[in-house]
């Protein structure tokens, strides 16, 4: 049989960074568990198989070496532990190595394996959505939220039991937290089902909880959302997460930022972009006009003579300050020239004697124009 290639073992393209090639491996060692492979045989042998292209993956010269001859590279000597065709029957060992892996792998998050009873379990991380405005995003501002998260219960103290009687040890785990068995070459170390893994029992569960030692409950917390977030902007309040487990940390909080869509304003990153209207005579004979900054203020921009709409001006430093220090954005305002509407038989007057007055003036567009109305008069005809 020939060895497949290591990195559709992992299931990771060629070139992939040494991280995705961890994250690709311990995503396969989980699929690959004990616990949830009791049905799949084959489990053993595949983890061993990941198991040896990481060995070589991870490390960057087996990786370049393996990267240029292939299997070959660990054959005839060279070392590497490739190549032995797992025995049937397996290595005894495999769940207590499998643990190792684990340890190593997700130590932190699974709370250690030491102490089987009483583990200590860091709370979950939350994710908190908070929308804003434009405003909010430009100013900055305190803000309280309510959380809802599980902290411990009042009454019981976190303990669970009613009334402070003390918990029992687990009669099906004499207080491990965990029961063995062996099934087929695995010995599975399994979470026992009598206590989930507390390795103790509850003889007389709080009311308050359950027995679970923590409630639901909401919290409010007071944030400080920094001026120039944007969508996306998470910002971590550490220890602000679900309460842990058993005397465990607690985990984080996150606050996603989404930032509204305004009125006026678009956003690119710290610039703003705002289309303004102008008369058109403004924008002919070049004028003063004001514009609404989002600082709530008013910016007096001058209009050049004969500007066309689009034409783009800068207001230097009147966008959206910079999240991490800095200076902050400009703004950019886009001229939009209005063409009048609802004129008086005066203004028709006066724009018809102007177009009048345009044409003498600029003997080209008058033929251009001419020739144009000839056009639309022979199609008319
Ligand atoms: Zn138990
Ligand atoms: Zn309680």
């Amino acid at each position: 049989m020939s060895k497949r290639d290591y990195y559709d073992v992992l299931g990771v393209a060629k070139g992939a960074s040494a991280d995705e090639i961890k994250k690709a491996y311990r995503k396969k060692a989980k699929e690959l568990h004990p616990d949830r492979n009791a049905d799949n045989p084959d489990a053993e042998n595949q983890f061993k198989e990941a198991n040896e292209a990481y060995d070589v993956l991870k490390d960057a010269e087996k990786k370049a070496s393996y990267d240029r001859f292939g299997h070959a590279a660990f054959e005839g000597g060279m070392g590497g532990g490739g190549g032995r065709p797992g025995g049937p029957g397996g290595n005894p060992d495999f769940a207590s190595a499998f643990s190792d892996v684990f340890d190593d792998l997700f130590g932190d998050m699974m709370g250690g394996r030491q102490g089987g009873r009483q583990r200590a379990t860091r709370g979950a991380d939350l994710r908190y959505n908070l929308r804003i405005t434009l405003e909010d995003a430009f100013n900055g501002m305190a803000k309280t939220i309510n959380v809802p998260t599980s902290v411990q219960c009042n009454v019981c103290d976190g303990s669970g039991s009613e009334g402070g009687s003390e918990p029992t040890t687990c009669p099906t785990c004499s207080g491990m937290g965990k029961v063995r068995a062996t099934q087929g070459f695995f010995t599975v170390e399994r979470t026992c089902p009598t206590c989930s893994g507390m390795g103790q029992i509850i003889k007389n569960p709080c009311n308050n909880c359950g027995g679970a030692g923590r409630v639901q409950k909401e919290r409010a917390l007071s944030v400080n959302i920094p001026a120039g977030v944007e969508t996306g902007t998470r910002i971590r309040l550490a220890g602000e997460g679900e309460a842990g487990m058993r005397g465990g940390p607690p985990g984080d909080l996150y606050i996603f930022i989404e930032v509204e869509p305004h009125k006026i304003f678009e956003r690119e990153a710290s610039e703003l972009h705002c289309r303004v209207p102008v008369s058109m005579a403004t924008a002919a004979l070049g004028g003063d006009i004001e514009v609404p900054t989002i600082d709530g203020g008013r910016s007096r921009v001058k209009i050049p003579a004969g500007s066309q709409s689009g034409r783009q001006m800068r207001l230097r430093g009147k966008g959206m300050p910079a999240l991490r220090g800095g200076a902050s954005g400009d703004m950019f305002i886009e001229l939009a020239v209005e063409t009048p509407v609802n004129l008086t038989s005066r203004q028709k007057e006066l724009l018809q004697e102007f177009e009048d007055l345009s044409e003498d003036n600029n003997p080209e567009s008058k033929s251009f124009f001419s020739s144009v109305r000839n056009f639309w008069d022979s199609m008319k005809g």
